[in-house]
């Protein structure tokens, strides 16, 4: 695998990386400054800084099941018809609104933050064969998943980076777009999420994201009450999402809310 050395970076010291390259053909990235040693394994860029600095919520511990990551794209879960009862969209109309808010015909560097199987990650990376797209997750068995199902369609576009969404392995202002679909709401700190994609979103670059939402209805907000306690999922009221937004330096917009589903973007202010 080639990592993309130009936008890559220390996640812990934030300054440049140069590769070495094993006898048995193996690649490490290696920081130029503190000399941490980042290893590829089977298509994963292991990135994660030990230790995390976020602890995993018990929705993101649910990410790390096999029996969860060989349904995620089922019809049983983002594949089917009982998702759209809950979101309004199904997994389909989702992607192509993501592409619509990112502009992403204009994007030449994608993070796909919170990639699990690589749903939107192949789809930026089809789009265009000649643009670099970055697949982020702190789930290693949903990053195997997606370097199969990448595999599959032979795309080489794809750096698969196993690492936190607190410490991006990113250089600041290097990606044109980020995408973090169905994934906020399980953050233990999103605020500091969202800071970090302020970091490394270029100004003018696009935010896009999918989450739950508390709704206007009581099922709705029955449904938010017990996936917070239970799950420790976290259902984001509108104007406290857009706030968050606007503090990490985005231009928040709302384009869909549905059921318990929202849709947002932002645009990085210069
Ligand atoms: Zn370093």
């Amino acid at each position: 695998m080639d990592l993309p050395t130009n936008i890559l970076c220390c996640p812990m010291c934030l300054e440049g990386l140069s590769i070495a390259k094993g006898a048995d053909d193996s690649t490490t990235a290696v920081c130029t400054v503190c000399e941490r040693r980042y290893p590829v394994t089977e298509g994963i860029a292991n990135f994660l800084p030990n230790p995390i600095p976020s602890p995993k919520g018990r929705g993101q511990r649910l990410m790390e099941s096999e029996w969860r990551v060989k349904r995620y794209e089922s019809k049983w879960w983002r594949g089917g018809t009982l998702f759209k009862r809950y979101t309004g969209v199904t997994l389909d109309e989702e992607i192509a609104l993501v592409k619509r808010i990112d502009a992403a015909e204009a994007a030449d560097t994608v993070l796909d933050l919170a990639c699990g199987p690589g749903i939107y990650t192949r789809a930026f990376a089809q789009d265009s064969l000649g643009r670099t797209v970055i697949g982020v997750d702190v789930s290693e068995p949903m990053l195997r998943r997606a370097v199969d199902k990448a595999a599959a369609l032979d795309l080489a576009n794809i750096t698969f980076i196993h690492g936190d969404a607190c410490a991006l392995p990113l250089q600041d202002g290097s990606v044109d777009v980020a995408n973090c679909c169905e994934a906020l709401h399980l953050f233990t700190d999103v605020q500091a999420v969202l800071a970090e994609l302020g970091r490394v979103v270029k100004p003018g670059g696009r935010f896009s994201a999918s989450l739950a939402w508390v709704g206007r209805t009581p099922w709705s907000h029955i449904k938010a009450i017990f996936d917070g306690r239970f799950w420790r999922m976290h259902f984001f009221r509108r104007e406290e999402i857009e706030a968050l937004l606007d503090e990490a330096g985005f231009e928040p917009t709302v384009h869909h809310a549905h059921g318990i589903w929202m849709i947002v973007g932002g645009v990085r202010r210069s």
